[in-house]
């Protein structure tokens, strides 16, 4: 099922939840809306979902304009958070009762399935969930990763037109959430069902999604692939929210002919960079790089014209298995440079880093990307 919005906007009271949102998800998609806390994410699932109206605009299913159909008629299923299984009914009975309640004048779907039917779709699902030695077993029996299974596994039997998930996996540790993960991907490939999972964990959403939708206060502020989105962000906040350390800026200004990075210390760009600036004429804005894209000066190498030498010191430094960060500090400003030699550096230590132009990103005063 494809689904799209039209110029849909939800307002509670003076708050404007969602602003003018136009989105197509692609047929057979997994596609992760990402976004901060209070960004909109829930608004907008439950809207698409049929539990709440938009207070403007449009939702389609394929063709279809269902905007003021109920949930209970678009058959799509709902994972949250916290999915209550019944809990004086065993596996099988947790999984069959989907099908037993489905009632007839589906939009999308209308059938009644017989016992022998129910049967089947049962047994099917539970090899499916590798529940099969579980299938008497009541909830409580289970550990937290078969109960979500299960609770999945109850959806999943149903056929739905469409997966929502809002943050299933937000409150399960961690070990258990990277299975889960992985284990919902995999559905995916099986199911072949559109699924649209929200979540506020950038990280979640780069290993889940072949698309994105970032929302940031209600409206939307990228959509592509997680490539797109960490290799080309469109404006600054999407440089600061994806990726497991947030881009690194620093103030330039440029006049004439020279370029300045911070008030009283000078270093010249690279020439390409100084092209592209007057070719778009901004005066002042910041460049951003990424922490992994730093590398550390080479004095037996010559620097060549794509290349910016920062004189930093370190801050501080903090080992993470294989990888070192490093706060460093240029001209009071911050920078987090993540390497993996090991090399060990104390706090004072002066460092001198090297970035590449085809690392550095420009942005306007006004946050938003100039290339
Ligand atoms: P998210 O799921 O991204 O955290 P929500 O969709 O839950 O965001 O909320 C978006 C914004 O709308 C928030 O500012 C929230 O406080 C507000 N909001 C959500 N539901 C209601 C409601 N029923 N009444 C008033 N404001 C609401
Ligand atoms: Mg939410």
């Amino acid at each position: 099922m494809k689904i799209e919005t039209k110029n849909l906007t939800k307002i509670y009271g003076k708050k404007i939840a969602l602003n003018d949102i136009n989105l197509t998800i692609p047929d057979g998609s997994f596609t992760v809306i990402l976004g901060p806390s209070g960004s909109g994410k829930t608004t907008l699932l439950r809207i698409l979902a049929g539990l709440l109206y938009p207070s403007d605009g449009k939702v389609f299913f394929n063709e279809n304009n269902i905007t003021d159909i109920p949930a209970n008629k678009r058959n799509i299923a709902m994972v949250f958070q916290n999915f209550p299984l019944f809990p004086h009914m065993t596996v099988e009975e947790n999984l069959g009762f989907s099908l037993e309640s489905q009632k007839e004048g589906n939009l999308f779907r209308r059938r009644i399935f017989t016992p022998s039917d129910v049967q089947t779709k049962v047994d099917e699902t539970l090899e499916l969930f590798k529940l099969e030695d579980h299938r008497n077993k009541y909830p409580s029996q289970l550990s937290g990763g078969e109960q979500q299974r299960v609770a999945i596994g109850r959806e999943v039997i149903r056929k739905p037109v469409v997966f929502l998930f809002d943050e299933p996996l937000s409150n399960i540790d961690a070990r258990l959430r990277y299975e889960m993960r992985t284990w919902i991907r995999k559905l995916h490939g099986i199911v072949k069902t559109t699924m649209v999972y929200v979540t506020h964990d950038q990280a979640e959403a780069l290993s889940l999604g072949d698309n994105i939708i970032l929302l940031n206060e209600g409206e939307i502020t990228q959509m592509g692939s997680p490539e797109d989105l960490y290799d080309n962000p469109n404006q600054k906040f999407v440089a600061q929210f994806i990726g497991n350390y947030p881009m690194n800026f620093l103030q330039f200004k440029s006049s004439k002919n020279t370029l300045s990075l911070t008030l009283d210390k000078e270093i010249t760009l690279p020439k390409k960079i100084q092209k592209e600036l007057s070719k778009i004429e901004i005066a002042e804005g910041e460049i951003g790089f990424r922490a992994e894209s730093i590398r550390e000066v080479d004095p037996d190498k010559t620097i060549d014209e794509n290349q910016i030498v920062i004189d930093c010191s370190v801050v501080d430094s903090e080992k993470i298995l294989d990888q070192q960060v490093l706060t460093l500090d240029f001209n009071g400003e911050t920078l987090i440079f993540v390497t993996k030699t090991k090399k060990k550096f104390t706090v004072g230590h002066k460092l001198s880093i090297l970035l590449h132009v085809e690392n550095l990103y420009i942005f306007t005063r006004d946050n938003k990307r100039a290339f």
